[in-house]
């Protein structure tokens, strides 16, 4: 309806009533705003093969609404996006990731999610300095995961934002590659430090060919860019030893571990008993 040559993600949350969104808009505005530690991070760790390191902590956030309990991203980062609130609530998972990460005795990295809508406003750059300035953390512990969405009809900005986060020494990560629709000309056109294979194809690897294929060409064509690739997802020790043998570097999934609150986090989370 919009026209030729678009694409248009439909998910049925944007089409909840406007009302709703109000109500939304104001309750996650109230948990961004008054601390009230509604809002919370889980890390879930990036394992390399060749040695069985972890590499990355993926932050993954949650939102502990006051009636509603645990509620997952996939459902309320639609509704943020769709209510403006993705800009701030983007800036906290930064912030607080950064943060987290500094307190981490293994300095191992940590990979934020950044927003399609994050990744287009000019500010991105200037947050990112500000928190890993803030944290006292190098950029060489950050990685930004970019949805292949985000870049489409947007590759001025989003190729410029790219680059300066590269040139800080931030690791640009393409995520849930395979599931866009501009995915190689994409890899031609942006420069990215790691390729995310998506989860949909490692679940179904072992019963599907043509999920097998991806992650096969997929591997080859990041090997042949010079590019490491992590599959997600893994939750067997079946799929395990299948994108090994593709020769994917890392992987990440429930059989290496679950997303849970960081240690850390309760340290800051937990009220001090007054003496
Ligand atoms: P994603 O970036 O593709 O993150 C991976 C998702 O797969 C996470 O879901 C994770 O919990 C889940 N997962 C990991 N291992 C396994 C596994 O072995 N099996 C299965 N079935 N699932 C696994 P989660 O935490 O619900 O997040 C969903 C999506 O919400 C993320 O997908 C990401 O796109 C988005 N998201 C999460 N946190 C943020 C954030 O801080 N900012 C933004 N913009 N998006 C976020
Ligand atoms: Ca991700
Ligand atoms: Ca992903
Ligand atoms: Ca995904």
């Amino acid at each position: 309806a919009s026209g030729r040559a678009r694409v248009l993600v439909y998910d049925p949350l944007l089409h909840a009533g406007e009302d709703d969104l109000i109500q939304f808009r104001s309750e996650l505005a109230k948990a961004l705003g008054e601390g009230e530690n509604q809002l919370q991070l889980y890390y879930q760790p990036i394992v390399r093969l060749s040695d069985g390191k972890v590499t990355d902590r993926e932050a993954l956030v949650r939102w502990n609404h006051p009636k509603r309990g645990l509620v997952s991203p996939g459902s309320f980062i639609p509704m943020a996006e769709a209510s403006g609130l993705i800009v701030p609530l983007g800036e906290w998972v930064l912030r607080q990731a950064c943060a987290d990460a500094a307190t981490w005795a293994d300095n191992v990295k940590v990979a934020v999610n950044v927003s399609p809508f994050q990744l287009r406003s000019e500010r991105l750059t200037s947050v990112v300095v500000q928190a890993l300035d803030q944290a006292g953390l190098s950029p060489a512990r950050l990685a930004i995961e970019i949805t292949e969405t985000a870049m489409l009809g947007q590759e001025g900005t989003t190729s410029h934002t790219m680059r300066q986060l590269r040139e800080l020494g931030i690791e640009v990560v393409l995520d849930d590659f395979g599931t866009g629709f501009s995915s190689l000309s994409n890899l031609c056109s942006f420069v990215f430090d790691r390729i995310k294979i998506d989860g949909s194809f490692v679940k179904e690897a072992l019963h599907r060919r043509d999920c097998a294929a991806v992650i096969h060409a997929t591997v080859e064509l990041a090997r042949q860019l010079g590019i490491p690739t992590t599959a997600e997802c893994v939750e067997t020790p079946e799929q395990l030893e299948f994108v090994r043998a593709c020769g994917c570097s890392e992987v990440q999934g429930y059989l290496l571990g679950r997303p849970e609150p960081a240690p850390g986090m309760f340290t800051q989370m937990a009220s001090l008993p007054a003496n």
